[in-house]
């Protein structure tokens, strides 16, 4: 079921076109290129639950927007290509370049086989936690706990099981999760409570851990030429709610890790989470520092004269499992800011 939220988005990004604005927008924001955001992509909706069903999207949708682009006249290149126009100010022809966050295994099982067929680069961004395995997504854990379990234990609340038989009880004690993994409990805390939480649940599937790819797959995608591997730090922390040195370790050892695993020293690097919440100046210069080329929030805009002077914190459109609809990407990459909230 479609929520009150999403429908508003989609009749919002409808009416922006319907009524010229985005073609004001872009008149005036003068955009000439796009970096996309994907997570998960799937034949079968990798989650249904509202919190979670924007980071996934069907393979058509993916291969949609890619014909969209090419049949308007859009140059799709790989990051360095992406960034060296930015650099040389090369704004004559738009372009696009496609990035994919965390590692999934539908990436290689279900996205890379679309590239490959259109013949487009792609980047994905790797987290050397998530990919041992050390690490799990807790925004997945929280989902696959609430929607098994008629009763919830939180590890912060050990005492007591919280009815969540009834569907708007998953969505409320989902919300008091993500509350307090995001701003209360603190950041070096936050992997070992959510399994903490999981094990606690005894109706935890195993689905978050087993989505992630493990280096065997990483190495084998790191091989296709179209492929371009970067970091996504250590153990996918809201970096600004670090310390210096944590925050400065997660960019740049994820950096050599990944390196050492797979032989290829990452030029890019994706901010988790990426919104202005979990990075901001002090991260955009320690990506520098740390060596990178460019590094990528999920700030939701275009690449437009203004919004690309700053190579480390240049903003990405996210391909969102609730606007599967390529009329809503022509707005969004009309540089039209803002519609979309910011994803992980
Ligand atoms: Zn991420």
């Amino acid at each position: 079921m479609t929520d009150l939220k999403t429908l508003a988005g989609r009749m919002a990004l409808d009416a922006a076109r319907w009524s010229g604005s985005s073609t004001l927008a872009r008149r005036t924001t003068r955009p000439f290129g796009a970096i996309f955001t994907l997570h998960h992509v799937s034949p079968c909706p990798v989650s249904n639950f509202p919190p979670n069903g924007h980071l996934s999207i069907h393979p058509n949708f993916l291969r949609d927007v890619i014909r969209h682009l090419k049949s308007s006249g859009c140059d799709i290149v790989d990051l360095d290509e992406a960034v060296s126009r930015i650099e040389d100010r090369r704004h004559d022809r738009f372009f696009a370049a496609f990035t994919l966050d965390d590692g999934y295994v539908d990436n290689a099982d279900h996205a890379a086989p679309v590239f490959r067929d259109e013949a487009v680069p792609y980047a994905i961004f790797v987290s050397p936690g998530l990919s041992d395995g050390k690490i799990l997504p807790w925004w997945e854990v929280a989902e696959s706990v609430v929607m098994a379990c008629d009763h919830v234990v939180l590890p912060w609340r050990p005492g007591q099981a919280i009815d969540t038989s009834a569907k708007p009880a998953k969505r409320r004690v989902f919300d008091d999760i993500s509350i307090h993994l995001t701003t209360i409990c603190p950041e070096r805390l936050v992997a070992d409570t959510a399994w903490r939480l999981a094990e606690m649940n005894a109706g935890l599937t195993p689905a978050p851990r087993s989505r992630v790819m493990d280096w065997d797959r990483l190495a084998e995608l790191a091989r296709d030429p179209l492929a371009t591997i970067g970091a996504h730090s250590m153990t996918h922390p809201r970096l600004a709610r670090l310390c210096d040195d944590e925050a400065y370790a997660e960019i740049a050892l994820s950096r050599h890790v990944i390196a050492e695993r797979l032989g290829t020293m990452p030029r890019h690097f994706a901010y988790p989470y990426g919104s202005t919440s979990a990075c901001g100046e002090r991260e955009f210069a320690m990506a520098a520092t740390a060596g990178y080329r460019a590094a990528y929030t999920t700030r939701l805009h275009a690449l437009t004269p203004a919004r690309s002077r700053q190579m480390q914190a240049l903003p990405r459109l996210s391909l969102n499992g609730y606007y599967q609809d390529v009329r809503h990407v022509d707005v969004l990459m009309s540089g039209l800011p803002g519609l979309w909230k910011d994803v992980r």
